[in-house]
């Protein structure tokens, strides 16, 4: 079934059908819906990535669109500390109205802040920027991807010159004569994807798995490299040192295609495997059966996920990978690369179309005069209007409500109560706020502390965009309308500009000529209409989608970015000739290893580290509220390993505490020889006294501003 197998909406009692994909994560598996009557089946469909697989998010993503705890009207806050209350569209969008314009008046443009997520739509994700640079004029949008994906982002725009998580479509990973897989656990993450893993394990190919847990993942290689976790990087330093040494490098490739080697050369010479060993508890023989596996073989991938991304040193840990896949000559030649998996349904879309604080849709940057010149263009305000660069998403939250940050804060999809680094301060943020707005489909944690909860559509309910884990633009149709009183985000986009514009028209279709717009022109509610505004506002930048239509995507299986002509190919696969660098020519970095920000200490003796798990997504807030997933995984807890256990004098099911300099968090304690003995981990779907972010640091990345979620120092105490 192509993407073009459409929605009907036929007489008589036909039931409705929709081809559509999973609203979760980044495979953005293919699934029809069903609905006849009340009742909607879900049916996986046919598609290149999940091969008509799903997993259990995906089966049961339709009991949310009747939950009873779907918001169904707006509700108000009437004093801090007071109750939500039920409230009208009208009086809602009026208090937000008035507040945003109370405190732009008071505080100035910057004082209102936006934070988006990495599961809006490409339109939604475009419209929330346009509408943070226009509507507002304010600096301040970021979003939740900052979490997820934006070390390997930086790594890959500097080595690279572009960041598309897998510069190959997945069906590639197939043809690997070996696989490295840094720091992921598909799994659990995204199930389908082993359909990939097995094709390569039935064509004689291994798998090499690096992960301080013995994961799901990694019981299915044929290889696991168990790291201490933070030694990302110096494995990665020594597999090029034992590669180097064995005279195993592309020089051919490294000498034509790349520059910077000489610099990588030297630093990676004193990687010894031997000291290597001793700092991530690897064994010789494992770095160098490793590397002899890459190199010694035809096709060879590199893929590295949040495991190797998610900390003060992510971007140089990716970047650690990308020298190894460089001079080993991977990048370009079919069935071999490095790539990145990413992780929410839409963080690559979402990264491409101005949510981040830095750029502006096209995956331009927001401090480029051309690339200001170009977008003011296409959203009729002068170059000079458009806001510069904000702040990551960290620093963002951190500063709300303080002298010198935000002092309002609109959210859309996303959950940072619970998803968070270091939650409990985050929430101590969003509580200074003089006013907090949530558009959500579920009152999330977050939502709950707001003034102003917006109840938004759901996936299943709108048309849009997203662009999965391959750069592949997929279309996501919709089933039925939303309910009565539940509006789309971009219906409440272009409410909330025409609200504070005062309905009069001000925006030009060109800055210097043109007719004026009113601010329903301006912010369309059509997600068509915004499609065909983000292909201008994205024509000739890196993410260039001036040439994917709605209807290109229908006739086949997505269209691949950059696609800038409509009549011209897309392109499914990169770097095969040239990197899209000013000399074409891929870029070699130097890295070292450093500690992780929060070194293990006396009062603080274990490392701590977070993950997913199966049958829940991200912060939960959806996923636990399907009975089939929350039977599946009910609550949070701490992995321990037996002999730890047996230290602390904690049996398995025993409540623990697991505590750090910034919080703490209660939750049985679950024991298995699957992890270090000097570390501890729990998943962070959960809130309340399991939430795993209450413990988690809030060191970032100097280049990326991820997050350190990956390692802290903590102790563990039985309850
Ligand atoms: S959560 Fe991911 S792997 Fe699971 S069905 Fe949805 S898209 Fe597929």
């Amino acid at each position: 079934m192509t993407e073009g197998a459409r929605v009907a909406t036929p007489p008589g009692d036909r039931p409705r059908e929709a081809a559509t994909h999973c609203p979760y994560c980044a495979l953005q598996c293919g699934m029809v819906l069903r609905e006849t009557g009340r009742r909607i089946e879900v049916t996986p469909r046919q598609f290149p990535t999940n091969r008509g697989g799903l997993c259990q998010k995906g089966w049961t993503a339709a009991e949310l669109l009747d939950h009873p705890d779907r918001l169904t009207t707006p509700l108000l806050r009437d004093r801090p500390g007071g109750e939500l209350r039920p409230a009208s569209w009208d009086e809602a969008l009026d208090r937000v109205a008035a507040g945003l314009r109370a405190v732009q008046d008071r505080h100035g443009p910057d004082a209102v802040a936006v934070f988006g997520g990495g599961g809006l739509t490409n339109e939604k994700a475009y419209a929330l920027g346009k509408f943070a640079r226009v509507a507002l004029g304010t600096r301040h949008i970021d979003y939740n991807g900052r979490w997820c994906m934006s070390s390997a982002a930086a790594a890959g725009l500097r080595a690279f010159g572009v960041d598309r998580g897998l510069p190959f479509p997945l069906t590639d990973l197939g043809r690997a004569d070996t696989l490295l897989l840094v720091g992921a656990n598909p799994a659990e993450t995204m199930p389908p994807l082993l359909r990939h893993l097995t094709d390569q394990r039935e064509r004689g190919g291994r798998l090499i798995v690096v992960d301080p847990r013995l994961t799901a993942t990694a019981r299915h290689a044929s290889r696991h490299l168990q790291p201490l976790p933070g030694t990302d990087l110096a494995v990665a330093n020594a597999l090029l040192h034992i590669a180097l040494t064995e005279g195993w490098l592309d020089r051919a490739y490294v000498a034509e295609r790349t520059t910077g080697f000489d610099e990588v050369r030297r630093t990676v010479a004193g990687y010894w495997p031997a000291e290597v060993e001793r700092l991530s508890g690897v064994p010789v023989a494992d770095l160098e059966a490793t590397a002899r596996a890459l190199a010694t073989v035809d096709r060879a991938i590199i893929l590295t996920a949040r495991g190797a991304e998610q900390h003060a040193k992510g971007v140089d840990t990716v970047t650690a990978f990308i020298n190894l896949a460089l001079a080993l000559g991977l990048p370009g030649r079919p069935g071999s690369g490095y790539g990145c998996l990413t992780g929410q349904g839409n963080g690559q879309g979402g990264r491409e179309h101005g949510q981040k604080a830095d750029q502006l849709p096209g995956y331009r940057r927001i401090d480029d005069p051309a690339a200001r010149a170009h977008v003011a263009g296409v959203w009729g305000v002068a170059p000079d209007d458009l806001p510069g660069p904000g702040v990551p998403a960290y620093a963002l939250l951190d500063s709300l409500g303080t002298a010198t940050g935000p002092r309002a804060l609109l959210v859309f999809g996303s959950n940072p109560v619970v998803s968070a680094p270091r939650a409990a301060r985050v929430e101590s943020r969003l509580r200074d706020l003089d006013l907090l707005v949530v558009a959500d489909f579920l009152l999330s944690e977050t939502a709950a502390l707001a003034d102003v909860v917006l109840p938004v559509a759901q996936w299943a309910e709108e048309d849009g965009t997203m662009t999965n884990l391959e750069g592949r633009v997929l279309r996501r149709r919709a089933l039925r309308e939303p309910p009565p009183e539940v509006r789309t985000d971009l219906q409440v986009l272009a409410a909330l500009a025409a609200r504070l514009k005062g309905g009069a028209p001000c925006y030009r279709i060109s800055h210097k000529k043109g007719p004026l717009l009113t601010p329903e022109e301006a912010f369309p509610t059509d997600p068509r209409a915004v499609f065909e505004e983000l292909r201008k506002a994205s024509a000739g930048g890196p993410a260039d989608y001036a040439g994917v239509t709605w209807e290109r995507i229908d006739a086949d299986t997505g269209v691949f970015w950059p696609c800038p002509d409509p009549d011209g190919p897309d392109t499914p696969r990169l770097f095969a000739d040239r990197f899209p660098t000013p000399d074409g020519r891929a870029r070699f970095h130097a890295v070292r290893h450093r500690p992780a920000a929060e070194p293990v200490c006396a009062e603080y003796p274990l490392h701590f580290t977070t993950g997913r798990v199966l049958a829940q997504y991200q912060s939960g807030a959806q996923t636990r509220r399907v009975a089939a997933l929350r039977r599946s995984a009910p609550g949070g807890f701490v992995e321990l390993h037996p002999d730890l256990a047996d230290q602390l004098g904690v049996a398995d099911g025993d409540e623990v505490r697991v505590v750090s300099r910034r919080g703490e968090l209660r939750a049985p304690a679950r024991l298995t020889p699957a992890i270090r003995p000097d570390t501890v981990f729990a998943p962070f779907h959960w809130p309340g006294a399991a939430r795993a972010n209450s413990v988690t640091n809030d060191a970032v990345d100097p280049v990326s501003g991820m997050p350190e979620f990956k390692i802290c120092a903590v102790r563990v105490e039985k309850a």
